[in-house]
């Protein structure tokens, strides 16, 4: 495993791109902040998966955390499709810290809190470990989604501090959950319907120690470019005074590109159909015409060739799709002209054999009825020639 460092120290890190195959629109930044020396945050924002890591420990060992939670999870990105698979590759990157720790990458005790999301096709899955979150903004509204494992939350939860008294209490940055101490850790994961027009916010406490629910609403709500909005809620963050170091994802489930894929999916399968009516069609037609060239190369057919003399086609008479699918074989000397009436009737109606032998047999009777035929003629010319001269020979067989 590669462990990584935040690229940029003191200054912002960030990344923005709009990705067809997501239906969305993101932007994220990692900011240092104006207090510590360096980021321990890192992030993942690789649609569908993005994640949030806050690293924990000091002495830099925090960011080696971060950066093994996320390589762990990027490693395991492609086989993520269930909050199931979300929350194991959460617990394979607690064991990735855990392991790390033993074979001094960082230090031991280093940890890291971690925010996931895939957010795909109507669906958003998110899991959850310490205190970074996940907020969705729908409709001018920002709702926190995942529940913090922090000492103060738990307050809140019990109702002994209200959720301002949590951001200014003493012990508002103990953490109760993190990865990289305990193999049992237990991973909170959350399944949601998203809907084009929605808005996710994943980021560590740098942003919402500093920078209250209600102003970060009121960026999401007035600046549409996630961009700008994620570069505005890291200067609020920072002007507030920057504590701690930011990290920003937003998430935008965009109506236009949304819309645009599912018209792109639908014109891809009407066009994939269509292509599977042509393939099957042209398959249909070229077994047709398999099957028929088949046919046709075993028959054979007699008629007149351009000559006028009787000849033999291997094939069958007329044509396919407008091609002939015959051609001559033998031709003769014998004119059809001469053939008897029946015969030249055969002939003119091209009369087909099953094999090119038997036409050829039908061809030796037309030659031998011909003979016959012009014997029989010679035969009765010669009495009438004899009549005239040796009629006696005729008369005395
Ligand atoms: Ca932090």
């Amino acid at each position: 495993m590669t462990v990584a460092t935040t690229p940029n120290k003191k200054s912002s890190s960030k990344q923005s791109l709009h990705r067809r195959h997501c239906s969305c629109v993101f932007a994220a930044i990692t900011n240092v902040g104006q207090v510590r020396d360096h980021n321990e945050d890192a992030y993942l924002a690789s649609p569908p998966l993005f994640v949030v890591a806050d690293g924990l420990g000091g002495h830099e060992a925090g960011e080696v955390a971060s950066n093994i939670a996320i390589d762990t999870i990027k490693a395991k990105g492609r086989h993520i499709e269930t909050a199931q698979d979300l929350r194991r590759a959460v617990e394979a990157a607690n064991a990735a810290i855990i392991s790390g720790a033993r074979r001094n990458l960082g230090r031991a005790g280093m940890g890291t809190t971690l925010t996931a999301a895939r957010i795909f096709e109507g669906k958003a899955l998110l899991a959850q470990v310490g205190d970074s979150r996940g907020y969705l903004f729908r409709s001018g509204r920002l709702a926190q989604i995942t529940q913090d494992h922090s000492v103060v939350a738990a307050m809140v939860r019990s109702g002994s501090i209200s959720p301002e008294e949590a951001r200014i209490h003493p012990n508002r940055n103990v953490i109760t959950r993190a990865l990289g101490s305990d193999p049992g850790l237990e991973v909170d994961t959350y399944e949601y319907e998203t809907l084009p027009g929605d808005r996710w916010l994943l980021c560590s406490d740098g942003l919402y120690g500093m920078v209250d629910d209600s102003a970060i609403e009121k960026i999401l709500s007035e600046v549409e470019d996630p961009n700008r909005a994620a570069e505005m809620l890291v200067e609020s963050a920072n002007d507030a005074g920057g504590s701690d170091n930011i990290t920003v994802i937003i998430i935008d489930v965009d109506v236009e590109t949304a819309t645009r894929n599912e018209h792109k999916r639908t014109r891809a399968k009407s066009v994939a159909t269509f292509a599977g009516v042509i393939a099957f069609v042209a398959l249909l037609f070229a077994g047709l015409g398999v099957g028929i060239v088949q046919y046709a190369r075993s028959r054979a057919y007699i008629a007149a060739s351009p000559e006028g003399t009787v000849a033999v086609y291997a094939g069958v008479p007329g044509s396919v799709m407008g091609a002939r699918i015959s051609k001559l074989s033998d031709n003769t000397t014998i004119p059809v002209n001469e053939l008897s009436a029946i015969d030249r009737a055969k002939v003119e109606s091209e009369e087909t054999f099953n094999s090119k032998e038997a036409a050829m047999a039908m061809i030796e009777h037309y030659r031998e009825s011909l003979a016959s035929q012009s014997s029989t003629e010679t035969t009765t010319s010669q009495p009438a020639t004899n009549t005239t001269g040796t009629g006696a020979a005729v008369g005395t067989p």
